[in-house]
């Protein structure tokens, strides 16, 4: 399977991996740098915290990330955080293990009451846990709870922003995932350009669902306030080949004089990168 929501039929969702989020295409993108080796243990850095479910009730325990405890190393030009020796994005989505429900820590907690009937009638019939939790979460982990998180978002009819907003975090879970690729695996060269082009159909959705929240919602959005998320869509117009968009969207953020001194120089990298990406596309 090589759809969006791949790898969800060990949960008996199989039936869902069709389901369409946006029209999709592909295009390329960089490879990007290794991350440093790693010192600081992982186990170190999460903990098992209680929820209770808001779509069946169940209380449960998932590993989550002790706030502060990671130190940041820098921020992508898509926003993706690196952190210094963890991966600290594989924990954000929360899964169920008794309903399936899952979702972004951020979006956890909201529910109707429709949406919790069609999570009954669309996942909970059909799910089946997983196996038990492992000590910290590979990629695999962290990329199936997203996943999970996304057809959830799809059953549950949530907002674009939200939809994309996972889509942008499969993206950068990943790259984390290529990066911390061993280069002695077997396969090496085949994982890795299988996930690049797992990413990029993320990041090509996440770029469309933005695309139509910022048409359609309104800010802040996802935590992000009016000039980021456009700076934003700028970035993933500019990382999916539509130049045109992206050029738009960050004069808009250039020429807006509310928007802060920090996105405007963000704006200013943006533009200096999308001018060579459009030099070397012609
Ligand atoms: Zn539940």
């Amino acid at each position: 399977m090589s759809g969006l929501l791949s790898g969800l039929d060990k949960f008996g969702l199989e039936g869902l991996e069709g389901a369409i989020l946006f029209p999709e295409a592909k295009k390329k993108r960089t490879a990007e740098s290794p991350t440093a080796k790693p010192v600081v243990k992982e186990t170190d850095l999460i903990f098992d915290k209680g929820y209770e479910c808001p779509a069946c009730g169940s209380e449960f325990r998932a590993k989550t990330v002790k706030t502060g405890k990671a130190k940041l190393a820098e921020v992508e030009m898509d926003l993706r955080p690196r952190y210094q020796n963890v991966d600290p994005l594989k924990y954000d989505a929360v899964v169920c293990p008794e309903c399936g429900y899952a979702a972004l820590t951020r979006f956890f907690n909201s529910l109707t009451p429709v949406q919790v009937r069609l999570i009954k009638e669309e996942i909970t019939v059909r799910f089946k846990a997983a196996s038990k939790a492992e000590e910290i979460y590979t990629y695999e982990k962290a990329i199936e709870n997203h996943k999970l998180a996304l057809v959830n978002a799809m059953v549950k009819k949530a907002k674009s922003s939200e939809k994309a907003y996972i889509c942008l975090k499969l993206a950068w879970i990943i790259r984390g995932k290529k990066e911390h690729l061993p280069t002695y695996v077997d396969n090496y060269d085949a994982i890795i350009k299988e996930s690049e082009e797992e990413e990029n159909r993320f990041v090509k959705n996440a770029f469309e669902g933005f695309r139509r929240a910022i048409e359609t919602e309104s800010f802040p959005m996802c935590g992000m306030d009016e000039h980021t998320t456009i700076y934003l869509v700028a970035v993933l117009a500019m990382n999916t080949g539509n130049y045109e968009v992206a050029s738009k969207l960050v004069s808009s953020v250039l020429t807006d004089r509310t928007a802060s001194r920090r996105i405007k120089d963000k704006a200013c990298e943006l533009k200096e990168a999308l001018i060579q990406k459009i030099r070397s596309s012609r």
